[in-house]
């Protein structure tokens, strides 16, 4: 086995073995760009020393080998002669870890070289300077020693010497420095810093194999899902020197604006400085269009060399490059970060290029970077007063009045004024307050909280779990942990993409995206701006190659308008409950306390004809489209007031021998309904099963619906689907029952309807009993909410505030899987029920209406796992899309 390859011996696509730096070193040398010398060692190497904690016996004789020939062709010798060699040693792995591992410089350096090298460069102060900065890199990275023990001598060494920066040291100040720096190592390791050029070169390489199991690093790669077995791989490379003088200097640039994707001369340069100079900020940089100025020729070959990279990588690069009295080095490129707009502006760019196709433009963008395009955003040069920080709920920029109460919020917003409500937690109650509030702001409740859910829903902006925040709902007025009050009315801006709450009004953009979306920019019209051409043309791509049909979770005529203009090709998800809110809510009063079947027949007839209409408004919306209504869900109490409040009510007026008997016997219901664990009690199928006429009046209304779009020239395509079941048994006789309804319906009418039933998937023995269940099933709709809660036994409502900020930091999942599927858990499941379900049934119709249908990972299992469609919010829908396509566009080699 070999450890060990030259630069000149490796190439870009063996990043296994050579980590990323090191392959990229390797094809710049073969392009014949200006590398200094060096090698890699294999991470093979790496995994080798970490399995038996010794470096691999042939390692020491081809590093030899390598470091002879490196020698040879630099005329110089390791550390020693009248012009002395010195080394980088870096770390460099598979998977970008930015600055997780270790880096030493200078290596080489002792009391004897640094004259050496002094004389030979006729620069005695830069000498010195590299030796301070080599005891200090390898003090801190080696022998690990506290890295302020340094930083906190240099800084007295500066004070001291009057000297504004580290420029600004003579060569008597870092003589001495080196000299302090020597007792620091010796204090804190009882020995002298090592003299001999090979040791120190060998304890760096190993320092580096080591910095792979680093906390920060393990950290790290739990959360970015690193296999923690890869290894790093180490470049060893020739030391160039960009702090020689005024004609040498070190750079980072990229071959186009990493921020706004636009061609052109992009970076810093520094001179007289070594490359983390350039980066630690310690000195202003100048732009790298002034090195114009500065060095001509070396500027010149720099763009050539830029030109040569983006052709070869066919994508934006970003380098670091180092000019040593006039010539220049390249000391590394990597294909760079970007922001989002850059991304779907460079992917088409290089398409009219002629760079890549159309599938690979696919792939250099993705659907978390469409997202934040489609949120407006605060303005980036305003600067806000920040009041406190919280969960990043629902992205987006909102400003407005704080308000404490739906009603205010409603009654305020109606006058003509913007408004930010302002909750402990929401529950439904809060929706009409929701719809009408630029953003929701909350103290309590993580990502799945209600608020953050709903808010996600419409598109807006939401700041959850704030809890340096008291939110006194009856005093109307906020307390922050510093005590600034804020009362209703007062001005609040918060920011749903970094969870920042700002007092006052910070400016917003609007996104223009989302102005194409809506359609209100023509894309192909003059004005519209070239982010949203390249959008517009990378989506129309991933719609004509996807296989996922996306659909939309929708409630009311107008979510599916938007979500019909935003690409939607369906709804997937009809949550009939807020169809019992508001004044409805009465009327299920009147159904829960019916104590006879008269009473409770008048309860549904009175609900009937409202569910009628807002199912024709849905099938008008979506004509020709399906429309997949969910019959009621959530537990019955969630429409009956709250049972503390009811109580006191009632224990008040009785005091009074006031309270009328409607109040007591809605007291007993509402106790009678009471539950410890309602997510797990009476709900769903359960409630349609034992509270007879609710889910018949629900279908009924539903056929009605149609058979009146039908008299009215429309293609009404409803599904009914059933909520939590569990068993088959619980879906026949649903089914049975809905199946006459629809006849009766249909004979009463003169028609034939097109109305299927199915079943949401949302229980682990509903999963694992597919094939069963897929008997009395058209359609199988993946509940993955319900289902992440049930198979890791998650309470969605409370989990994410009280414990899931632990399991993140602790890297048990980088994620929440309530937000990305858990493909091994969660996943498996559904797996399985696809399998066992088709098996039964080989047309049945499978999708997703979990949160998860918009999350992009998540969207690419959904794919894979073969299923039809998947549905998801109306904002999100256009991420769907993407993320579809790129799905089932396989990745061309690259
Ligand atoms: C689900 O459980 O995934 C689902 C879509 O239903 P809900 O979120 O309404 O429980
Ligand atoms: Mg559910």
């Amino acid at each position: 086995m070999k450890f060990v390859y030259a630069f000149s011996e490796g190439n870009k696509d063996l990043k296994d073995l050579l980590g990323g730096k090191g392959a990229n070193l390797a094809e710049m040398t073969r392009l014949g760009l200006p590398v200094p010398p060096g090698f890699t060692i294999t991470t093979e190497a790496c995994r080798a020393y970490l399995a038996s904690g010794d470096e691999p016996a042939a390692l020491r004789a081809e590093v030899s080998a390598h470091l002879d020939a490196m020698e040879q062709r630099m005329g110089k010798k390791l550390g020693e002669g009248r012009d002395p060699l010195l080394v980088s040693v870096r770390s460099g792995a598979k998977f970008s870890m930015p600055g997780m591992m270790d880096t030493v410089l200078n290596i080489g350096l002792s009391d004897v070289s640094v004259e050496a090298l002094g004389a030979c460069a006729g620069d005695e102060r830069f000498a010195w300077d590299s030796y301070r900065r080599l005891i200090q890199m390898f003090g801190k990275t080696v022998l690990g020693i506290e890295g302020d023990l340094f930083e906190d001598r240099l800084e007295e060494a500066k004070r001291a010497a009057g000297a504004a920066s580290d420029v600004d040291l003579t060569t008597p100040d870092l003589k001495q420095l080196v000299t302090d720096f020597k007792k620091i190592v010796r204090e804190a390791t009882g020995q002298d810093f090592p003299q001999e050029p090979r040791e120190q070169m060998d304890l760096a390489i190993r320092a580096v194999f080591d910095s792979w199991n680093g906390s920060r690093a393990r950290l790290y790669r739990r959360q970015e899902r690193i296999p923690h077995d890869l290894g790093t791989a180490v470049n060893i490379c020739a030391m160039v020197f960009g702090n020689l003088g005024p004609d040498s200097g070190s750079g980072v640039a990229f071959t186009r604006d990493p921020a706004s994707g636009r061609q052109g001369v992009y970076g810093d340069y520094l001179a007289n400085a070594q490359g983390e100079d350039v980066v630690a900020g310690i000195r202003n940089t100048v732009s790298l269009a002034d090195l114009e100025q500065l060095d001509k020729t070396s500027y010149d070959q720099l763009l050539q060399i830029m030109e040569t990279l983006e052709t070869h990588y066919k994508d934006l690069c970003d380098i670091e490059f180092t000019i040593e009295r006039g010539t220049l080095w390249m000391l590394q490129t990597r294909v760079g970060k970007r922001t989002a707009a850059a991304a779907f502006r460079i992917a088409t760019q290089l398409v009219d290029q002629g760079l890549i196709d159309e599938t690979e433009a696919l792939h250099r963008v993705n659907g978390a970077q469409l997202a934040q395009l489609m949120f407006p955003h605060f303005d980036g040069e305003a600067e806000g007063d920040l009041l406190a920080t919280g969960i990043a709920a629902s992205p987006g920029a909102a400003v407005g009045v704080a308000v404490f109460d739906s009603e205010a919020a409603v009654r305020r917003a109606a006058a003509g004024e913007k408004v930010i409500l302002v909750r402990r937690e929401t529950n439904p109650d809060d929706l009409d307050g929701m719809i009408a509030a630029e953003g929701i702001l909350t103290c309590r409740g993580g990502k799945t909280s209600h608020a953050a859910v709903v808010a996600r829903g419409m598109g807006k902006t939401c700041v959850c779990g704030v809890e340096e925040l008291d939110v006194d709902l009856k005093g109307r007025r906020i307390t922050t942990g510093d005590g600034v009050v804020i009362e209703e009315g007062d001005t609040l801006s918060i920011d749903g993409t970094s969870g920042k709450v700002y007092r006052g009004e910070v400016p917003v953009v609007p996104s223009p995206v989302v102005e194409y979306f809506e359609g209100r920019i023509d894309p192909r019209a003059e004005p519209a701006d070239d982010l949203v051409r390249a959008v517009h043309r990378l989506m129309s791509y991933a719609d004509r190659v996807r296989r996922l049909r996306v659909r939309a979770n929708a409630d009311t005529g107008e979510d599916a308008a938007r979500a019909r203009r935003f690409g939607a090709q369906g709804i997937g998800l009809c949550r009939t409950e807020h169809m019992f809110l508001g004044d409805r809510r009465e009327l299920v009063e009147h159904l829960v306390l019916a104590e006879t079947d008269a009473e409770q027949s008048a309860a549904l007839d009175a609900l009937l004809p409202l569910q009628r209409a807002d199912f024709q408004e849905l099938l008008e919306a979506m004509d020709g489209l399906p429309v997949t209504v969910r019959l009621l869900d959530p537990p019955l109490h969630e429409f009956l007031p709250d049972l503390t409040e009811l109580s006191v009510r009632v224990a008040l007026t009785d005091s009074r021998q006031e309270t009328e008997e409607k109040d007591t016997r809605l007291l007993h219901a509402v106790e009678r309904l009471h539950e410890q664990n309602p997510m797990l009690g009476l709900r769903g199928v359960r409630l349609g099963l034992v509270i007879p006429g609710l889910f018949s009046m629900q279908v009924r209304a539903l056929a009605e619906a149609a058979a009146d779009r039908l008299a009215a020239g429309g293609d009404p395509r409803g599904e009914i689907m059933i909520p939590l079941v569990g068993t088959v048994q619980e879906l026949e006789i649903v089914r049975e029952d809905a199946e006459r309804i629809i006849a009766e319906v249909e004979q009463a009418r003169g028609v034939v309807l097109e109305l299927t039933l199915g079943t949401m998937i949302e229980l682990p023995r509903a999963a694992l009993t597919a094939g069963q269940i897929a008997e009395s099933a058209d359609f199988f709709s993946f509940g993955t909410n319900d289902l992440t809660q049930t198979v890791w036994g998650f309470s969605r409502d409370d989990v994410e505030a009280s414990f899931f900020a632990a399991y993140l930091e602790k890297g048990i999942f980088g994620t929440s899987p309530f937000e990305t599927i858990d493909v091994d858990g969660v996943g498996a499941l559904v797996r399985t029920a696809v399998r066992s379900g088709r098996a039964t049934r080989p047309d049945l119709k499978l999708g997703v209406c979990g949160e998860h249908g918009g999350d992009p990972e998540s969207v690419h299992f959904f794919h894979e796992v073969g299923l039809d469609y998947v549905s998801c919010s109306p904002f999100r829908i256009p991420v769907a899309r993407l993320e579809a396509g790129r799905a089932a566009v396989a990745r061309p080699p690259v």
